[in-house]
């Protein structure tokens, strides 16, 4: 069985070849940082995390980038907003971001910024110009989108069809209305950079394209995203990076599908009252990952109170298992070395259910199911009279393996004592008394994360274990 990628560009499942034998280079949008997250964001961020974690059990070394937007007029609103700068909001929600990911237990990529990277951005620029592909108008730069006959292959959409529908701004300076901006002119009191073409900033799609080039190289083997980004960002990626290096920019282009809220397509609203933080202090991170997971990431995704409680409860189904599993070793003796020849042929058969689902496109929720088979055979061999250890540990290890790819089961060594607990919310009162919010914050997240409760009573402030 080898890996198949379903590519947004061929529209098949295509049998995965990377560049070089072994490694994999991907690259995936990361979000401007004007905000906390939404749940939608938390959709590629967990699912690009799996296929990560998937090549990388499959024995691959991955190089993963994910960039961070810090320089847009979403940034530069915000600050005038509220009375800061840039630099100090992209700061602030770039800690939060990471608080969230590390919740539910997103790995780290690499992670540049746009405002590290504005030398590459501007050669970048500077190298289309001089090929012709783009041009100065009044201190902006554009893309000259009919220099690039391919303009359209990512959303399948053909150049005809995209100019029908573009608008054309009062005091646009573009030769026609399709071609994208590069390098923007900066308007007075606005953070800007120097450049051949006067004080600016970066345009949106150019930062990918010079931070693919810079950190994995002209062709990489994956380049991921949500589908709002076909069009028009990767569709502009693909121009600026394939007219400057005439190489495919990415061989697998893989995209996940929409999330929906309670049925309804997300808005800006609905997603703003969603964020990653506030959700987090009613779910388990693990049962965020349980319901991002449990739709194949190319179907839409329905997150509702409703989805949100069936994951607890799969959850909490699994994690019973693994605590009987577990409780019934502490007793099985320590020299039973057998393992029983009907449960290792069980095992067996559902890793490789695991590998076969796994490498069909990433089928996550037929991965849940492995699980879920394998609680079940845990189940039935622990109605046995007599077990051996060495057959318990074969479980456990399965639950290991499956595990450290979908990561949705709470983990042992978090669990904090009572005490610890304790501590914990005298330091969140104390916090709290001196105003410091983002502490006590930090300390409710913390206890979310372990499946801890807070809960405002007449008596007080009560706290139990979900
Ligand atoms: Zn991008």
């Amino acid at each position: 069985m080898s890996l198949k990628v379903y590519n947004t560009i061929s529209r098949t499942k295509e049998v995965f070849v990377p560049l070089t034998p072994g490694k994999v280079n991907m690259y995936v949008c990361g979000p401007t940082v004007y905000d906390y997250i939404h749940i939608g964001n938390a959709r590629p961020l967990i699912f690009f995390d799996v296929v990560r974690r998937y090549l990388q059990a499959s024995g691959y070394d991955v190089k993963y980038v994910v960039n961070f937007t810090d320089v847009d007029d979403k940034l530069i609103r915000k600050a005038e907003q509220i009375g800061s700068t840039v630099p100090e909001v992209a700061e602030r929600f770039i800690e939060a971001f990471f608080d969230n990911t590390h919740s539910l237990g997103i790995k780290d990529a690499i992670h540049p910024r746009v405002t590290e990277n504005i030398g590459e951005i501007v050669a970048f620029v500077q190298s289309l110009v001089d090929k012709g592909v783009a041009y100065e108008s009044g201190g902006d730069v554009y893309f000259r989108t009919s220099k690039f006959p391919e303009y359209g292959k990512v959303s399948h959409q053909n150049l005809d069809e995209l100019q029908f529908g573009i608008r054309v701004e009062v005091g646009d300076l573009k030769e026609n209305p399709q071609d994208f901006v590069l390098w923007k002119s900066a308007k007075p009191g606005e953070i800007f950079w120097a450049s051949p073409w006067g004080n600016g900033r970066p345009g949106w799609h150019i930062e990918c394209s010079a931070m693919v080039h810079k950190y994995l190289g002209e062709t990489i083997d994956i380049h991921g995203g949500g589908q709002d980004l076909q069009f028009p960002h990767h569709e502009c990626e693909v121009a600026q990076t394939e007219s400057l290096t005439g190489k495919p920019m990415a061989n697998y282009w893989m995209h996940n599908a929409y999330l929906n809220i309670n049925n309804e397509k997300m808005s800006k609203s609905l997603a703003n009252g969603l964020t990653v933080k506030d959700i987090l202090t009613k779910t388990s991170p693990q049962a965020v990952r349980f319901l991002m997971l449990s739709t194949h990431y190319r179907n839409p995704l329905n997150f509702s109170d409703d989805s949100i409680k069936q994951a607890e409860s799969g959850i909490e189904r699994l994690a019973n298992s693994i605590a009987n599993v577990k409780h019934r070793l502490q007793n099985a003796a320590a020299d039973s070395a057998e393992v029983d020849a009907e449960l290792a042929k069980a095992v067996e058969a559902i890793d490789a259910y695991f590998r076969q689902k796994m490498d069909d496109d990433f089928n996550t929720p037929d991965a849940i199911t492995a699980m879920f088979e394998l609680a079940g055979e845990a189940n039935r061999y622990l109605q046995h009279p007599s077990v051996t250890k060495a057959s318990l540990e074969l479980v456990l290890r399965q639950f290991e393996t499956i595990d450290d790819v979908i990561g949705i089961l709470p983990k042992q060594e978090e669990v904090l004592l009572d005490e610890e607990v304790e501590r914990l919310i005298a330091e969140r009162n104390e916090a709290r008394k001196q105003k410091n919010w983002a502490r006590a914050d930090e300390i409710r997240n913390l206890l979310t994360a372990q499946g801890i409760l807070l809960e405002d009573t007449p008596q007080g402030l009560r706290w139990r274990r979900k």
